[in-house]
Order: structure tokens, then sequence, then C-alpha cells
């Protein structure tokens, strides 16, 4: 899904990306670019501001008043309201940092780029055609599966 997030937040928008979905994100953007980018991009906002919100609502677009505090929370709500899948899978993912889908590289293609202790226990790595940032699933992913989890028995609690 297509979605543009407002300033309060961007970690959800990484998140999103991570998820494979076209999330836009800029701090930059004032609330009447919001509403512009929501219509004219065909995008779903997401928003923390009522009141952005309920503009968004009143011009016909499609916008999400996310309420959770946790990112957990919010993944849970985002899950109920548009059945998006809380899982991530790298091969589908685009990059917290800029929203350009990874790429699959080569151990070889990457291997002056990052430390030689993670070339040696990690196979396998995606690179952000965009950016150039490296991913790979290493020891922060405890943390990311423990969100996943979390929001996933968030989003049966309430459903
Ligand atoms: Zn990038």
């Amino acid at each position: 899904m297509n979605f543009v997030l407002d300033g309060m937040l961007g970690k959800l928008a990484r998140w999103l990306r991570m998820m494979g979905h076209d999330a836009a994100y800029s701090t930059a953007l004032n609330d009447d670019e919001l509403l512009a980018t929501t219509k004219k991009e065909n995008r779903v906002l997401l928003t923390r501001d009522l009141e952005l919100f309920q503009r968004a609502i009143g011009k016909g677009l499609e916008a999400y008043y996310v309420e959770g505090l946790t990112e957990a929370e919010r993944l849970a709500e985002l899950q109920r309201r548009f059945s998006i899948a809380l899982t991530i899978d790298l091969e589908k993912s685009r990059c917290p940092k800029c929203n350009t889908k990874l790429a699959s590289a080569p151990k070889k293609k990457i291997a002056n780029k990052v430390e030689k202790n993670t070339l040696k226990y990690y196979n396998e790595f995606w690179l952000c055609p965009n950016c150039g940032h490296i991913y790979w699933q290493g020891a922060h992913w405890t943390k990311i599966r423990a969100t996943l989890k979390e929001a996933e028995e968030n989003a049966k609690k309430k459903a």
C-alpha cells in the first residue's frame, strides 16, 4: 500500500518501508503539502493530528488517525484497518531511510563495505540502490521480531 505520514510518525514510516510499503515521509512537509501529496499520489494519509485527519476526510481523501503510542500498537492498528501483514521479507522491503526498493546483494559486492565479522557471520545482504545503505538480519533483528510479535498479539486482542 502507499502511505504518506505526518512529521510525528517517522518511526512508523521506517517500519512500513521495511514491510514493503511505499511510505512517503518528510519532516519538511507542512499540512497543506501532506494533503496535496495524499491526493496527487493517491496515498493513505497516516496522522497523529486530529485536525489534519478531519481536513483530509473533509476533502474526501483516505486518511487514518493513528492512536497507538508504541510502534507495536500502531502496527496492530494498521493491521486491523488495512490488513497489512505483520512480517518483514527483505526481498520485498524498501530502504527505511529513503523508501527505495532494496536489492539483494552478493557478498562480493559489499565485501569492502561491511566489517569482517559481519561478513563472516551473515550470508544474506541487501543494498539500497539509491542511498547505498547495506542491510542484513543482524543482532538487532531479535528486537524487530519481538516488536512484530507484540503487534500481532495486540492485533488479535482487540479484534
Ligand atoms: Zn536508501
